[in-house]
């Protein structure tokens, strides 16, 4: 078992497309599966020595014209956070990794996605009790650290699948609950977005609210799709977004292959999803799978194996 994984994590059978959404400075006890800068560090500089780095458009080349080596590797982050900027790009520089930045263009400037929310309104909630039984999510006990990571823990699953009015509904809700002023720098600004640009990163589309786009019409699919293009485009003097993210990705429950067709016809030079696999000259270039290399993923597990065992690493 460990050696397919190690197998599968080296790339000889494909292209590994790696997916990050938040590096923090230091760990966070709500949020353990994220990367901190001393992992991230090391995640790249093993990627950098062992790994063929490429962007992902000349990933996309290499596949096509069916000349991919082996170990071939592409670095890929969600959403648009801040951190990217702050902490993932000086270390994305120093090792000369090429990365590619899906952005919901929505959030930039103080904006805050609704996972965000409620992980902020649960972390900085004084009260001990946070009752959402008027928005039919129950009462939750916030006494301890402990009881405040099993709220988050129990409440994101809960509120992730719920039709986008009712997610709305529990967002306000939670606005109301909070007085004091949550976060507004999650996001990246558009300096830091410019800044992330011209340091040669690609930006991606990735909607304009990150909805989930199976729960939409095709219509207000396609409007959040191109929308988020557009500000981007806009945001950055009209540079191409030539790449597209799914929301969430995990095929045939986030997005369809109608939704495939939206963007290819939008004029998308490919897109990515969150099924976990590596890519091959045979995958469809507008549903390219992609790794999460995170606690309990095969990947990151890969990786710590070759540290420990495969490599003379520390
Ligand atoms: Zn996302």
């Amino acid at each position: 078992m460990a050696h397919k994984l190690l197998s599968a994590a080296s790339g000889k059978s494909g292209l590994s497309i790696l997916i990050y959404h938040r590096v923090f400075d230091q760990p966070d006890p709500f949020l353990p599966d994220v990367p901190d800068i001393t992992q991230f560090s090391w995640q790249m500089e093993l990627l950098h020595h062992y790994y063929n780095v490429v962007s992902l458009e000349k990933a996309i080349n290499l596949l096509q014209s069916g000349q991919l080596p082996a170990r071939t590797a592409c670095v890929t982050f969600d959403d648009g956070y801040a951190d990217n900027f702050l902490h993932a790009l000086p270390i994305l520089q120093q090792w000369n990794i090429p990365a590619t930045f899906f952005v919901a263009s929505g959030f930039l400037n103080g904006g805050m996605m609704w996972n965000d929310r409620v992980l902020e309104t649960i972390r900085h909630y004084r009260d001990n009790q946070l009752d959402l039984s008027a928005v039919g999510l129950g009462s939750y006990s916030l006494e301890t650290n402990e009881q405040r990571k099993k709220t988050a823990a129990d409440l994101l699953p809960a509120i992730k699948y719920l039709p986008p009015s009712q997610r709305n509904e529990v967002v306000q809700h939670l606005k109301q609950l909070v007085n004091h002023q949550l976060p507004v720098n999650l996001m990246m600004n558009t300096t830091q977005l410019k800044q992330l640009h011209s340091s040669g990163m690609e930006i991606g589309g990735h909607t304009l609210t990150h909805p989930i786009l199976s729960s939409l019409t095709n219509e207000q699919a396609e409007q959040e799709i191109r929308s988020g293009r557009d500000q981007l485009s806009k945001l950055l003097d009209g540079a191409r977004i030539r790449y597209f993210a799914y929301p969430n990705g995990k095929p045939g429950q986030d997005y369809t292959n109608e939704h495939a067709e939206i963007v290819k016809n939008l004029g998308f030079e490919a897109a990515v999803s969150t099924s976990w696999s590596t890519a091959t000259s045979a995958s469809d270039l507008f549903q390219l799978p992609r790794f999460t290399p995170w606690d309990a993923d095969p990947l990151k597990f890969a990786i710590r194996l070759m540290k420990n065992t495969v490599l003379p690493y520390e």
